[in-house]
């Protein structure tokens, strides 16, 4: 029986099993994962702000896995050895593959910024988006006590899709923190820093004008041109023109690092080819160097060969991948050759709070309420995708015009 081994249980890998599983053939699945649930790792935001409880977006491993054809391991990856096929993990020890997917997903990007690990808040994980949370209650409780005005200040370094989704979540949930520390609600402010000075980079001038009117207008103080340089505690350092040697400084109790990811460090621990923890994979998403290595999700750099630049990191696109390699192992174990992924996006859109967003699907541009509506519609379907109908029901979405 051949053994197949997948590494993470993001949108990539557990696509990957939840599609392998379902075909006959002389073949186990081990699956690894860190957690015992999967989580939307796109909906961390709404948990961060209190919106939703983390509940709402994660769910059991084991609610969508056929024990009868996968194993779950509760565990760490240390590294990954391709040429003797085996995997370390820490409590587990080794595991020897005949195929193995490698889905370990996303990290933190600091870009080496001092202080941005240890004094900014991290929003990668369901734990991190948990304590940032707490922490804001904290700060709001703490107003009552001290008067400090920073404790009402919550500052988001990067405005990326993540530090804009963030800024509206926060101001969704602006009372409810007015209301614990006994303030108006104006006097929460929500500050984003952004090094570049036009936002919505994959967007048209006009899309791009409209968001960043949004993200201010639900009154969000969106600083642009000022590239962060230093994080010290309660303190953001940073510089309006590229020579500046001195710095100018925001104060604020709540710090969040949201200036982009990077793949797991394992890539580079397991002396991959590997560019912040991405490797580059070939047309059928193997590794090149290894015929039984598939490589997906944000460890993945997959080339968009019109614009011979690797396709941004989704869910989307991990999902796709994780489909794409059931298909391709279905193919393996069968003694036959593995296809080519191909990939067009169906869309991008942001939300901005529950009810704005914007976006383009399809070539169709995305703006408001229908924009919040097909993001959701999107989670909808990842929720699906991946588990399945009892996970839709449970968790979906269906307050689409609200
Ligand atoms: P990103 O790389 O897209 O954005 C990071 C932002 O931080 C950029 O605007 C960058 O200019 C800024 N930045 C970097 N260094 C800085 C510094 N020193 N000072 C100030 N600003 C700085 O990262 P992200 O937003 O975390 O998104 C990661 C990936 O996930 C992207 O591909 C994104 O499209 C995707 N994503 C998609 C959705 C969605 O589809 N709704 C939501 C979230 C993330």
């Amino acid at each position: 029986m051949k053994e197949v081994l997948v590494l993470g249980a993001g949108y990539a890998g557990l696509k990957t099993v939840v599609s392998l599983q379902k075909q006959a053939g002389d073949f186990h699945i081990t699956l690894v994962d860190r957690n015992d649930y999967h989580y939307e790792a796109t909906e961390l935001h709404e948990v961060a702000a209190g919106s939703v409880p983390k509940e709402k977006i994660s769910y059991p491993i084991a609610d969508v896995i056929d024990p009868k054809k996968v194993t779950f391991i509760q565990d760490s990856v240390v590294t990954v050895n391709a040429d003797a096929k085996t995997v370390e993990l820490v409590q587990h020890g080794q595991l020897t593959y005949d195929y193995v997917v490698v889905a370990l997903g996303f990290t933190s990007e600091t870009f080496g910024i001092p202080g941005a690990m240890d004094n900014a808040l991290q929003m990668t994980t369901i734990d991190q988006a948990v304590a940032i949370h707490e922490h804001i209650l904290a700060k709001m409780k703490a107003y009552r006590e001290t008067k400090d005005e920073n404790n009402l200040r919550l500052l988001i370094c990067g405005a990326g899709f993540t530090g804009v989704e963030l800024a509206g979540a926060f101001a969704d949930e602006r009372k409810v923190y007015a209301d614990l520390a006994g303030v108006a609600p104006e006097k929460i402010e929500i500050i984003c820093v952004e090094a570049a000075s036009r936002i919505f980079p994959m967007f048209d001038d006009n899309l791009a004008a409209y968001g960043t009117e949004l993200v201010r207008k639900v009154g969000t103080n969106l600083m642009l041109g000022c590239m962060i340089k230093e994080i010290k505690d309660g303190q953001v350092l940073y510089v309006t023109n590229p020579e500046d040697t001195e710095y100018q400084s925001l104060t604020a109790g709540t710090i969040v690092w949201t200036t982009g990811v990077s793949g797991s460090p394992v890539m580079a621990e397991s002396g991959f080819d590997q560019r912040r923890g991405r490797v580059v994979v070939g047309a059928d998403l193997r590794d090149p160097a290894h015929q039984d290595m598939y490589i997906i999700g944000d460890v993945a750099a997959f080339m968009d060969t019109a614009s011979n630049r690797p396709f941004p990191t989704t869910a989307q696109i991990a999902t796709r991948m994780g489909a794409h390699v059931a298909k391709n192992l279905a193919l393996q174990l069968k003694g036959q050759a593995p296809v080519d992924f191909k990939f067009k996006s169906l869309g991008t859109v942001a939300s901005v709070g529950n009810t704005h967003g914007l976006g383009e699907s399809l070539g169709v541009t995305l703006k408001a309420y229908p924009a919040s509506a097909a993001k959701k519609m999107i989670m909808n379907k990842s929720l699906l995708d991946i588990g399945g109908l009892k996970e839709l029901m449970a968790k979906g979405r269906f307050d689409l015009y609200h």
